[in-house]
This record gives structure tokens, sequence and C-alpha cells, in this order.
């Protein structure tokens, strides 16, 4: 299998704790020998422990001299837990395989370089992970590696500067205002409504703007997909019948 067909694991492995490991991004970590894979992690719940640990520790004695594909730079700092590249070192990898760079100014290439005395090496992967996007129109917030900026005036501007750039599938997470302009604009194919089981009442700030509730509720082209209880609080998917 090929650097892309472990990497493509490595991002499924990702995606298994997704939105649970805050404050940590979730990271996916496969470690490969002699073609087999012999271990494999995801950020942990809660973000710790970090992926390419959890791999190593299934690996054990097999990582050495193996080959890790992990989806961002492993981190090269003392954090909650010691920096993985110490750990990736000490296991004895010879080859790293990096989809994309750290923006966190505490790891930022320093991970990278950290491993690349042995070594190992950044693969040109990074069109396959997310790229953060704030929308900012008062020019208040500067754009840096891995964060772009745009001041488009509305979403389906937005939508076509991105997919200029060759994104195809963007999350909105947004506050009232965004959120209710892209419901407007039909442009969404999907909502992920959470509510958790408290009333706020007058004091609280309404989630959406005007029309996007009564919408919803009344002639919407959006149905139900799922209903998810997680923990206290409730997840519904809402899918638009037009995608
Ligand atoms: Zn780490």
């Amino acid at each position: 299998m090929s650097d892309l067909r472990f990497m493509q694991m490595a991002l499924q492995m990702a995606e298994r704790n997704l939105g649970q490991v805050w404050p940590n991004p979730a990271v996916g970590a496969i470690i490969v020998k002699d073609g087999a894979v012999v271990g494999q992690g995801a950020t942990a719940r809660g973000g710790r422990p970090h992926a390419e640990t959890e791999a190593l520790k299934q690996a054990g004695e097999k990582a050495r001299d193996a080959t890790m594909y992990v989806t961002l730079e492993p981190c090269n700092h003392q954090g909650g837990t010691p920096p993985c590249t110490g750990a990736i070192i000490d296991a004895g990898i010879v080859r790293c395989v990096v989809a994309c760079g750290d923006s966190n100014p505490k790891v930022n290439g320093a991970g990278v370089a950290a491993l690349k005395q042995l070594n190992c090496r950044l693969s040109g992967l990074e069109e396959r992970s997310p790229q953060r996007v704030v929308c900012d129109r008062s020019g208040r917030i500067t754009a840096e590696k891995n964060l772009w900026v745009l001041a488009e005036k509305s979403p389906e501007d937005v939508l076509k500067t991105l997919a200029e750039k060759g994104v195809t599938r963007v999350l909105v997470e947004a506050g009232k205002t965004l959120s209710t302009a892209f419901f407007h604009s039909g442009c969404v194919d999907k909502i992920y409504w959470f509510r958790a089981p408290k009333l706020i009442g007058e004091d609280g700030l309404s989630g959406v703007g005007s029309g996007f509730a009564a919408e919803l509720a009344s002639a919407s082209h959006f149905k139900r997909e799922r209903l998810l209880q997680l923990g206290d609080d409730t997840l519904e998917v809402l899918c638009s019948a037009a995608s």
C-alpha cells in the first residue's frame, strides 16, 4: 500500500473521536512495518493521551524500524503529556509521514524539525487535512500559517472563494448572524443541532436569527436524519432534501 492509503487510514482514525478531544486537535496515527499495520491510535477523549503514544503502545516492540503515519505534526513540547517526538524517537520509528504541520505556536515546525534528525520527513499531504478559515469583515484577525481570513460579504461569496481554493466540504461553526445567513443562503446540506436540557429564558442570547427556527419547524426541506443522546444533551442531525 502507498503512503497515501496509510495516511487515509490515519485520517479515518482521527475521525474516531472527532468533537470529543477538546482542547486538543483530533489526530490519528498508524504504525506500519513490512507493509502491515502494527499499531493505531487516535487522540483520546478529553485530548489525552495523544494518537502517537496510543499507536506506539499498541505496536510495542514492533515499532522499531517501522514507519508512522500521523495526521498532524507531532508535538515537541512538554504539555499535559511528554512530547510525542521523544516517544517516537525512543520507540525506534525510522520514518514519520506527517499530513499537516501544526500551526499551534508551541509546535509550528518544531516537531518536524526534531524528527528530521531521524530521517523522518514531511510529505506533501497538506491539502488532505482540514483548513481553518475565519470570516472577519472588520479586519481584526490576521492570517497566519494554516489560517485563512476571508472578508467576503455573503455566504455565497465565502463558498465561491473557498471553492476556487479547492475546498469542497465546509463545516460552519458560527454564532447567530453567520449561521442564520448560511441557512437562508440555501447552501446548507446538513445541520448539526445540539441542545442542552436547560431553559435560559429571556436573559439568554439566541443561537439562531430571525426566521431560522420557524422555517425549520414548518415547511422546511430539512428532514431529520438522526437523533442522538449525548450525555444530557441531544444532537439532531437534519439533512436537506436537496442534497
Ligand atoms: Zn503529542
